[in-house]
């Protein structure tokens, strides 16, 4: 086992190959910020646990990020359970490598009993109630199992890119790193949600042509009448609004993020400025026939919802500032820089356009394909109430709206870790202590690195 247990205080031997102390009363998959936060909540109760991840803490943030890749959300939203951001910026943006680093020292600051390089291949219930998982590193076994091993599991990518010629380098925007990596020529990003307005930015501030083809992304401003719009929205409660109270209800889990950056201390992502600088924007991709691409006739549409978006958020902000009476300077509306051109061409030529590179910021899906347990829906994704799952002992966490706003972001994963926490305790009374399992084996009550 290539484990790197820096972080664990393991007292028990989860590498022993037989299954005496292999047995949890509660195993948590995935190490990143949403079973760290799990760990830190189980360890304040004293609940002996395990915590696996495939690679290593931070992972996500490390391999599948842009090199200029820093958060959206300011820093005083970074509000992981024990560790709030401390640093010197709190309405600052993190860099990748910080939140890497954010996130290592996280880890360290607690000593989860965690064990990296390890992966769960599969979960199945036992017949008396347990639950087993087969993993890289040998079968554990544990009374309740907390899935938090993200959303973004594979590409979302259309069968569309099956059609591009072959000679086009194609990737996913987890995948882009820089300019630099890319052949010389022209660059298409198709999708205008966070991750794709931010690459055709970088791309576009590196001197790249960029073509940009748009969706329905909402976007909305950075700051307004003084402060980030963020903490508006914070001061009017919508970090703290249950999914069930949300006018979209769960729909809203489907809805994409709004793109704004927090590149250079934030600003706003102003695709019409992008066009008035030489960035080509189209429409959505509806076909490639050879060389030859074609864009919806929805430009315009897509730019004038994006910014109905923004500005019906300010005229919230609006409404709070005369409401409560707040001093706030006083700020001008936005007004488009660019318009579509009534003619503007809804196909490009590849070779006319000279575009030797595509990327793809149409998203991830997930894949829980390996947990062998009935907690999903028609269409693969699980069935919750807060985390809680129909099954006795099977939670997820760090799924976006899983219960706010913040769920599957740094700001709301610790308000979900404590109300599993103790959905989690409510369940033990039945288990511990002293419990056995079906093999007459004592469950490892050792509280690890307590
Ligand atoms: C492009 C992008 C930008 C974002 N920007 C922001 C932002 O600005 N602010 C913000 O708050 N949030 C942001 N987020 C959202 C969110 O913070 C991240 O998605 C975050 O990584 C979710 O944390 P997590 O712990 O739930 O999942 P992950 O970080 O995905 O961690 C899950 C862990 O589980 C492990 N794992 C998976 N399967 C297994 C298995 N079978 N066995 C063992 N281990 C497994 C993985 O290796 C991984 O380390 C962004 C997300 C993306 C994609």
């Amino acid at each position: 086992m290539n484990a790197i247990q820096h972080t664990h205080t393991l007292q028990a031997t989860p590498q022993a190959p037989t299954n005496k102390g292999r047995h949890f009363p509660v195993i948590v998959i995935g190490g990143g910020q949403a079973g760290l936060s799990m760990s830190w909540h189980l360890k304040a109760r004293g609940i002996p646990h395990l915590v696996l991840e495939k690679h290593r803490v931070g992972h996500e943030w490390r391999t599948r990020r842009w090199d200029t890749f820093c958060l959206v959300t300011p820093n005083w939203q970074c509000q992981l359970p024990g560790w709030p951001y401390r640093g010197s910026d709190p309405h600052g943006f993190m860099g990748r490598d910080e939140i890497v680093q954010w996130l290592e020292d996280y880890a360290r600051s607690f000593q989860p009993p965690l064990m990296e390089g390890v992966s769960v291949t599969s979960l199945r219930r036992r017949s008396h109630g347990t639950f087993e998982l087969d993993t890289t590193a040998g079968a554990f076994s544990a009374d309740q199992v907390v899935i938090a091993t993200g959303g973004y599991h594979g590409f979302q990518l259309p069968r569309l890119a099956d059609r591009l010629p072959l000679g086009v380098h194609q990737i996913h925007s987890s995948e882009y790193r820089n300019a630099e990596q890319l052949p010389a020529g022209a660059v298409l990003v198709i999708g205008s949600g966070q991750s794709g307005c931010q690459i055709a930015e970088d791309l576009h501030l590196a001197g790249r042509q960029v073509h940009l083809a748009t969706g329905s992304a909402p976007r909305t401003a950075r700051f307004y009448r003084g402060r980030d719009v963020v903490d508006w929205l914070a001061d009017l409660g919508y970090y703290d609004l249950p999914v069930h109270e949300h006018p979209l209800k769960e729909g809203v889990r489907a809805k994409a993020n709004h793109y704004v950056t927090g590149r250079g201390g934030g600003r706003d992502i102003d695709l019409r400025r992008f066009a008035a600088e030489g960035m080509a924007l189209h429409g959505r991709l509806l076909e490639v026939e050879g060389m030859r691409l074609r864009f919806a006739d929805d430009l315009k549409a897509n730019l004038d919802n994006a910014d109905a978006v923004a500005e019906s958020i300010k005229t919230t902000i609006d409404k709070h500032i005369a409401a409560k009476g707040i001093a706030a300077p006083e700020e001008a509306r936005y007004t488009p820089v660019w318009v579509p051109p009534a003619d503007l061409p809804t196909t490009v030529d590849l070779n006319a356009a000279n575009i030797t590179s595509v990327i793809w910021g149409t998203g991830f899906r997930s894949d829980y394909r390996w947990l062998e347990v009935p907690v999903f829906d028609g269409r693969g994704y699980p069935r919750h109430e807060r985390g809680v799952t129909s099954m006795v002992g099977i939670y997820f966490l760090g799924l976006p709206w899983q219960y706010t706003w913040g769920s599957g972001r740094f700001s709301g994963v610790a308000r979900d870790a404590e109300y599993l926490a103790g959905q989690i305790v409510g369940r033990m009374g039945a288990w511990m202590p002293g419990h056995h399992d079906a093999t007459g084996e004592r469950v490892n009550a050792v509280a690890l690195g307590s």
